[in-house]
């Protein structure tokens, strides 16, 4: 855990900063019940990426092993979908009332906007999010749909015919409809970037006086490349990670509780757990 003149430095540079961007990984919605990608318990430890984390591996899975694809959709929709804000979110949802905050997130869970965050960049896209084919905006699903939604895929992990029973519940977020196929606003390996989160972010990267790097590995790239950006135009970086660390100050912890304590010594605000 940090230790108290570590907590007063970071603190002492969001009380003074101009704009801040508060850039996020899977770290900062782990407490929320969301699976990380690469810690121990890591989602790619059972689903590997090179099988998992592009549609061709996707539809080769469908093809292949009909009940993996089954498993691992519902994998990914069930805890977003039961997800809740955490501490975490809460605390960068707050530090707007005292300084200009821009989130800048790689989840694609919708956690900081329903915590109340008002800019957020996804720029991984967000699970929510139906596109055509071509990328145009469809619609919105509600978090309520998607619940729905998993607690069939639940079901459908157990049937007969597992992909017939996937592709039929997922249909509102992902199939073929009157007006060809549809999909969720989501990157996937070898995707471009989600357009126009991605160009906006780097902007604001660019702009900002202080990072604040909250659950990012660091390793999924242009995203790791913010932080870089940011500090290359003179911005301080603070990281906020249980297990590593850099920039100019490192706070190790869980974000659901560095975060509060956070807003606290910088603001004197404090946050309810
Ligand atoms: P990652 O899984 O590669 O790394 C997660 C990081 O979070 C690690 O550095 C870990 O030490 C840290 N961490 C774990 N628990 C934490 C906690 N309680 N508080 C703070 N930090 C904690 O995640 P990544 O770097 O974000 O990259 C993986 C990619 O997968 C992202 O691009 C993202 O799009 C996607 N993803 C999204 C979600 C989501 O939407 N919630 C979840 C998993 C992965």
């Amino acid at each position: 855990m940090y230790d108290p003149s570590t907590m007063a430095q970071a603190a002492r540079l969001l009380r003074t900063a101009r704009e801040v961007v508060v850039f996020t990984g899977a770290g900062v919605s782990a407490e929320s019940g969301i699976p990380t990608f690469r810690d121990d318990q890591g989602f790619w430890r059972e689903f590997p990426p090179e099988q998992f984390a592009s549609w061709r591996g996707l539809v080769q899975t469908a093809l292949w092993r009909p009940r993996r694809l089954a498993e691992f959709v519902y994998a990914v929709v069930g805890p977003i979908a039961a997800a809740q804000p955490n501490a975490a979110h809460r605390a960068i949802a707050a530090m707007e009332q005292d300084v200009a905050v821009t989130v800048v997130t790689q989840n694609i869970d919708g956690l900081h906007q329903q915590a109340g965050s008002t800019i957020v960049r996804e720029i991984h896209g967000s699970l929510f999010e139906v596109v055509s084919q071509q990328g145009k905006f469809l619609h919105l699903l509600s978090r309520r749909e998607l619940l729905h939604m998993a607690k069939k895929l639940n079901r459908a992990r157990e049937a007969w015919f597992p992909l017939a029973h996937t592709l039929a519940t997922v249909r509102p977020l992902l199939g073929v409809g009157r007006r060809g196929i549809h999909r969720p606003k989501i990157v996937l390996f070898g995707d471009a970037m989600a357009e126009p989160a991605w160009s906006l972010a780097q902007e604001e990267c660019r702009q900002c006086d202080l990072m604040i790097q909250v659950g990012c590995s660091g390793v999924v790239w242009p995203a790791a490349g913010l932080p870089l950006e940011a500090q290359a135009q003179g911005a301080k970086l603070i990281t906020i990670d249980p297990h590593e660390g850099g920039g100019d100050v490192w706070l190790p912890g869980p974000a659901g509780v560095i975060l509060p304590a956070l807003v606290e010594s910088a603001f004197g605000r404090r946050m309810e757990g």
